[in-house]
């Protein structure tokens, strides 16, 4: 066990359980175009207004006709296309020539592929009949009118907007997105784009922040920068609970001389827990802070590293402002099992999440490797990982040849 590690620490399971009971999800609703509804979750059941496809239209391009077993000769006697049906009924003997999507006329039940066909002038014969109503799509065969199509609290994806737009709904209701306030904390930070001093670094956390809430479907209140000070820490939670469902903070939580954020919250609200079981992210804090909104704010203080930040943001803010966000089909991370390429140093104590490269090899059998350094200030090979190795609490080295767990990521990052 090493020496940041002990047995009354948090388990992540255990703290994203308290995390949950703390979250109502948001209830206001608003009404938004279609092309305006991506990433929103549904308020409400979808019913199909209508069928779809709301006429019977050929899946070829083709001929159609009556099916009657035996009989290959027909006289064509018009055409269907898209968007321009053949208006009279067909008789008995006759087709139509028909394109892919064109209502089929009354009298016919099957097409017939071009490639299975000759034509002499006015006289179709069938080289390949198919079988009774081949190539038909069928009034309601993908969506039937009436029936249930999307369920409330399904949050909106591109899988989802064109069964929507085949529907003919132009506006729908979804719920709000969760405000997400935030800021760094650190007197060593300085703007992205400013000349350094000694001593000085980059506030990149609110980038790793922004990019991440961008992805996470949240209206995003960009607090800036505060320095190490607890009037300025305090000032500013306060004015991020009136204004944000979940505020997020970086730095200034761990148990350093220049930590105030845990004295802070502590100061207007409660804290719920500080401290969890993980590596890198151990420092984690949640709480929440009572303001003039109901419920109150939510707060996660992340840790200052810039790895322990995008770890305990994935790792624990992503599921908390998932159920903030009230969706119920937020998919979960895709976890195999892989065999380490290479010995992978591993104290007990803590679940570690290590930045790993995975790769599917020719037998279909996933391996990992690690990505390079894996202290938590060390941010490069992050930038190289497609994966968490995520290795048990208890666990300790591993050797090569070992099956470990991975966590994909890449799908939460793009
Ligand atoms: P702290 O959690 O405040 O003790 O910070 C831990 C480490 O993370 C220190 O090396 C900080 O300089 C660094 N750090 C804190 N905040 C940021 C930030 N916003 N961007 C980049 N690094 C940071
Ligand atoms: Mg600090």
């Amino acid at each position: 066990m090493d020496n940041c590690s002990s047995p009354e620490l948090m388990d992540l399971s255990q703290a994203l359980k308290e995390m949950m009971v703390n979250v109502v999800p948001v209830k206001n609703t608003r009404i938004l175009p279609l092309n305006d509804a991506l990433g929103f979750v549904l308020a409400d059941d979808i019913v199909a207004p209508i069928n779809v496809p709301s006429f019977t239209n050929s899946a070829m391009d083709g001929y159609a006709f009556k099916h009657r077993e035996g009989i290959t000769q027909f006289e064509m006697v018009g055409t269907s296309l898209a968007g321009h049906p053949y208006q009279e009924v067909v008789p008995e003997h006759a087709c139509v020539r028909i394109m892919t999507g064109a209502p089929i006329p009354d009298g016919c039940d099957t097409v017939v592929m071009q490639e299975h066909c000759e034509v002499t002038g006015n006289t179709l014969l069938i080289s390949r009949l198919p079988a009774p109503l081949s190539n038909v799509r069928a009034k309601g065969s993908d969506l039937r009118q009436g029936s249930a199509v999307l369920s409330r609290y399904t949050r909106l994806t591109p899988r989802h907007i064109p069964l929507l737009a085949n529907l003919g709904i132009a506006n729908i209701t979804v719920f709000h997105q969760p405000k997400v306030a935030f800021f760094s904390t650190g007197d060593e930070l300085q703007p992205v784009g400013s000349v350094l001093q000694e001593g000085q670094i980059y506030d990149s956390n609110r980038y790793t922040l922004t990019a991440l809430l961008k992805k996470a479907a949240c209206e995003i209140i960009d607090l800036g920068r505060v320095p190490d000070h607890p009037d300025a820490i305090k000032a500013t939670l306060l004015d991020a609970a009136k204004k944000a469902d979940l505020i997020l903070t970086t730095g200034g939580v761990s148990v350093g001389d220049a930590d105030h954020v845990k004295a802070q919250l502590e100061a207007l609200g409660q804290v719920h827990f500080w401290k969890i079981a993980i590596k890198p992210g151990k420092p984690f804090a949640f709480g929440t802070i009572e303001s003039e909104q109901t419920p109150p704010a939510l707060f996660c203080g992340l840790p200052g590293n810039p790895v322990s930040a995008l770890v305990t943001f994935l790792q624990l803010v992503r599921p908390l402002l998932s159920r903030l966000s009230a969706s119920q089909t937020d998919p979960a991370p895709v976890t195999l099992s892989a065999i380490a390429c290479e010995p992978l140093r591993k104290s007990s104590g803590r679940l570690d999440f290590q930045r790993g490269i995975a790769t599917c090899n020719p037998q279909g059998h996933w391996e990992v490797r690690s990505a390079g350094a894996q202290n938590s200030g060390v941010f490069s090979p992050l930038a190289e990982a497609n994966c968490f190795i995520v290795l048990e609490r208890e666990r300790g080295n591993i050797a090569e040849g070992d099956t470990v767990t991975i966590e994909l990521f890449d799908h939460f990052l793009y």
